[in-house]
């Protein structure tokens, strides 16, 4: 369906005629929210509509079980720039922001959660700064008093690691919750990669940047969508994709190792030459042949979570298949899935 056979709408929230770009697209990535859907559209629309001429809103329904779809269609039918990705299955919040992405045709970008957790009021800072010059504009949390407090330790813990090994510096409290010039969208589209740690890739691209601060809401409804083995590995792709650390610590230990395994050679030679021939030298290699097998297993584990990512980059999958799109067509050129 296109913008065209939709009933005609008043002036200022006319969709952009076909073939002009709106100004603003606002990407939100949903989960199961068909609660949250029916309060976020109306704060985005208050937002919206007094800041910028045309806009778009498009949700990438990342692969609901409830009525998220059927909460989307409703408001399409009734608000036309209310759009929807739907990915054919869970591909998780990353890559339903790379769909976000490719789809947005806006000259901006923002990125939201649709939880409210990221107030959409705020927008209105970001357009502005968009319009002093800034490319990459990002919320920054003060607080995460909405998480629980497990959750903010390991948090923390995450980005000192990230921090101490990573190879990018990410800025304190960023997250998704920005807006992106269309330089930076088109940077963004152009990584292949499939392990999207998408705050280390926002940070990578650069550009003009600017951090505005905000306080977390709580969830409006419904639970987070992050178990802690969905945060464990989106932890380990953020640290394995941004640090080849974990990769060359191994030399350093095998040098230790080997220094130390030297050493008691020499140890055990005095000794055999002073004192003579002793029996107990049995646990001794015992604990050193362990010890070695066991450095040898590490290592052997880290180059297999290596080898493992390079796997699945070089299939070269489609980052994402599209079951449904409601609202709007498939960008110009898809890149990565013939038919798509
Ligand atoms: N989300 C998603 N796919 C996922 C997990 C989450 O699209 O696999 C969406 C979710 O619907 C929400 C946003 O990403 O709009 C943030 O998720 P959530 O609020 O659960 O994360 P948290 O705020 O706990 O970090
Ligand atoms: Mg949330």
């Amino acid at each position: 369906m296109t913008a065209t056979t939709l009933p005609p709408a008043p002036d200022q929230t006319a969709p952009a005629r076909p073939g002009e770009p709106p100004e603003l697209s606002v990407i939100v990535p949903v989960l199961n929210e068909a609660d949250n859907i029916p309060e976020l559209a109306p704060r985005l629309i208050a937002t919206l509509d007094p800041i910028v001429a045309t806009w778009e809103a498009i949700f990438v329904d990342d692969g609901s079980t409830d009525a998220t779809m059927l909460a989307i269609r409703d408001l399409n039918a009734r608000d036309p720039r209310f759009r929807a990705v739907s990915l054919s299955r869970n591909f998780g919040k990353e890559i339903a922001i790379a769909a976000g992405l490719e789809h947005a045709k806006g000259r901006a970008a923002v990125i939201i959660d649709a939880d409210l957790q990221h107030p959409p009021e705020m927008i209105a800072r970001f357009v502005d700064l968009w319009r002093q010059g800034y490319e990459n504009v990002y919320g920054q949390r003060i607080d995460r008093s909405a998480d629980s407090a497990l959750r903010r330790a390991l948090t923390e813990r995450f980005y000192k690691l990230f921090e101490a090994f990573g190879e990018t510096p990410l800025p304190s409290g960023a997250g998704d919750f920005r807006l992106l010039d269309r330089k930076a969208i088109d940077a963004l589209n152009a990584m292949p990669e499939r392990a999207r740690f998408s705050k280390g890739l926002y940070a990578w691209i650069g550009f003009k940047s600017v951090g505005v601060p905000f306080e977390v809401a709580d969830r409006a409804h419904g639970v987070s969508k992050f178990s802690y083995r969905k945060l464990t590995r989106f932890a380990l792709d953020g640290l394995t994709s941004f640090s080849s650390l974990p990769l060359q610590v191994w030399t350093y230990v095998g040098f230790v190792i080997s220094a130390f395994a030297v050493l008691a050679a020499v140890y055990f030679l005095l000794e055999y030459i002073i004192v003579g021939a002793t029996t107990p030298g049995f646990a001794t290699i015992i604990i050193s042949v362990m010890m070695l097998a066991g450095v040898q297993l590490l290592s052997l584990g880290v180059l297999g979570g290596y080898i493992g990512r390079i796997f699945s980059e070089v299939k070269r999958r489609p980052l994402y298949i599209v079951g449904e799109r409601v609202g709007m067509e498939a960008p110009l050129e898809r890149r990565r899935a013939p038919g798509n």
